[in-house]
């Protein structure tokens, strides 16, 4: 009998909502935990559920109290965290970026030579500088980093940024990306059981993958096939079905979703009708 194997899910922030809602839509069926449960079952599988910070899942999956978990790329990197980086989720995505005041003459992360920087991402910030020959004074802060530079704690800031509207809102300007960050799923190096660990990372990626793409539809004369066939941005080939009414086929194929909105007019001008488009649940190349 497989052991059951054990995943830390953020409790709260960011990352709580989209990290139980990918857990729903790969079907494992986990329960609801209340406000203050810290542990959870799967109902239809073996996987018990540990409630933290996702901050405090590095060390977490590091140090074996769980096999796997869901946290941020930016923490595991913060942490120097001795975890084997299993899944990128495609959600919680932001990137570490450098930002002086509106009134500043720094244009690039360079010009931030010999100046004063906040920020929450102190080992990053101090690797990522040091790897690009820029020597600076990292100050640590726990929060609201926005502020330093209006505080007069720093010249610049280095923190995270999703839209760029709490820079705006502070009186901020990006001048550089130093990290892209995304949510993750970790697992334990050299853990023991493997098996139920790639089968998790297959079927969340399922949902990942499926989750980028659309399943498309069309019906178009043969005469035409070719135009629509040579418009569709599919990796492998698109099925080709007869229809009843002689002359005409339908044309199934998995395109991704972002292509969409482009693509419906190019289809419609080559002759395809009836188009639909379906989301897709899972996906397993
Ligand atoms: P939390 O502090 O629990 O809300 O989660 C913070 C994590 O969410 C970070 O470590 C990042 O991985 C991710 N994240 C995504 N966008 C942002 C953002 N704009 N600011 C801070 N964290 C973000």
């Amino acid at each position: 009998m497989s052991r059951r194997l054990s995943m830390a899910l953020p409790s709260k922030g960011r990352l709580r909502e989209p990290s139980w809602s990918l857990l729903e839509a790969s079907g494992v069926d986990p329960q609801e935990p209340g406000e203050r449960v810290l542990q959870a079952h799967c109902r239809n599988a073996d996987i018990d559920l540990l409630f933290v910070r996702a901050d405090d899942v590095p060390e977490y999956v590091q140090d074996g109290v769980v096999d796997c978990g869901i946290t941020g790329l930016d923490l595991i990197y913060e942490r120097d965290s001795d975890v084997e980086v299993l899944l990128r989720l495609g959600f919680g995505t932001c990137s570490l970026q450098a930002a002086v005041s509106m009134e500043d003459s720094a244009t690039r992360i360079e010009d931030l030579e010999g100046r004063r920087i906040a920020t929450s991402h102190p080992r990053t910030a101090a690797k990522i500088l040091a790897e690009r020959g820029i020597r600076a004074e990292v100050v640590q802060v726990a929060g609201s980093v926005e502020i330093s530079p209006r505080l007069g704690l720093a010249d610049a800031i280095i923190d995270l940024v999703s839209t760029g509207s709490t820079l705006r809102t502070n009186g901020l300007r990006s001048i550089g990306t130093l990290f892209e960050s995304e949510a993750v799923l970790v697992g334990r190096k050299g853990s023991i059981d493997l098996e139920a660990r790639r089968t998790l990372t297959m079927v969340l990626g399922s949902v990942i993958n499926a989750r980028a793409n659309r399943y498309l539809l069309m019906n178009v004369t043969k005469d035409r096939l070719a135009e629509v066939t040579a418009v569709l941005p599919t990796k492998g080939s698109p099925t080709v079905i007869d229809l009843v009414t002689p002359g005409v086929v339908a044309v199934h194929a998995l395109v991704p979703a972002a292509d969409i909105w482009s693509l419906l007019p190019k289809l419609e001008a080559c002759g395809a009708s009836s188009i639909l488009t379906l989301p897709v649940e899972r996906m397993v190349p």
